[in-house]
């Protein structure tokens, strides 16, 4: 009796060893059964992935392309959901197979292909820092050891700062909200990350600005998985369509009026 249970209880040991866990599901083949993908998307970002707080709609430049992505995959009938990711959570919920694909203002980097797959680039930014008007900072260049630099944890931005200005103290956030209040309060002289996200950060507030050029190429990638071959590619196959018939630029046109692509 005692051996027969304990067979038993290692076959179905052995049985859920077999099946896949959701990071291992293909996506694919799981999205034309049920058709609807799961974005990850920044909710504190202006410009890219806001949540509107009356409506409860998260809005921006990133969720309008992951809308336009689902529908050219999907047809009109499938579904766009979107879960809220920072930039330090966004990799763990990717592996963890909490949403498809993360499309999060997030540079396509040799770090990160280690670790996920990219798409074709869908959008071009560039690192620059934010300061108080006034502020005697005018660029890169006026960091040095006197002055602490916000950044937010898990991006580009807080890794290149300490190449860039390595000098300089920077003290690391947890998200861009966060990150934008401890400027406003004064916990540093200025914060940096892309500059299409502080352009977003300084319509708000117009007692901001940027100051000085970029000084790195930030090009953002949607990523998926690795493992996740026939979803990455339905996905810059989507991309493509979007870029070649007219959709991508209304949206692009709709967030960012003030730039020539
Ligand atoms: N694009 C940079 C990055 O991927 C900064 C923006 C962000 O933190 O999402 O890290």
């Amino acid at each position: 009796m005692w051996l027969l249970s304990i067979l038993s209880l290692s076959l179905v040991f052995l049985g859920s060893c077999g099946s896949k866990s959701i990071a291992e599901q293909d996506i694919f083949e799981r999205i034309e059964e049920t058709p609807e993908i799961i974005w990850g998307v920044k909710n504190d970002t202006r410009l890219f992935g806001l949540m509107n707080i009356e409506t409860r709609e998260v809005e921006g430049f990133d969720i309008d392309i992951a809308r336009a992505l689902t529908k050219e995959i999907l047809g009109s009938e499938g579904k766009a959901s979107f879960l809220e990711v920072t930039s330090k959570t966004r990799i763990p919920l990717i592996k963890n197979g909490n949403i498809d694909a993360i499309i999060a203002t997030m540079t396509i980097s040799e770090e990160r292909l280690k670790q996920v797959d990219f798409s074709d680039v869908y959008f071009e930014a560039g690192q620059s820092l934010l300061v108080k008007k006034g502020s005697p900072i005018k660029g890169i260049e006026s960091l040095d050891s006197s002055t602490t630099v916000l950044a937010v944890k898990g991006s580009t931005s807080a890794l290149n700062i300490r190449e860039y200005a390595p000098e300089a103290k920077v003290l690391e956030l947890e998200n861009y909200a966060e990150a934008f209040t401890a400027l406003q309060s004064g916990q540093g002289d200025a914060m940096t990350t892309d500059n299409a996200i502080l352009l977003g950060m300084a319509e708000e507030n117009p007692d901001y600005t940027l100051a000085g050029d970029i000084f790195t190429d930030e090009p953002y990638g949607i990523a998926i998985n690795k493992g996740q071959k026939a979803f990455l590619e339905v996905v810059n196959d989507a991309l493509r369509t979007i870029k070649g018939n007219g959709t991508y630029e209304e949206i692009f046109d709709k967030w960012f009026p003030e730039v020539n692509q």
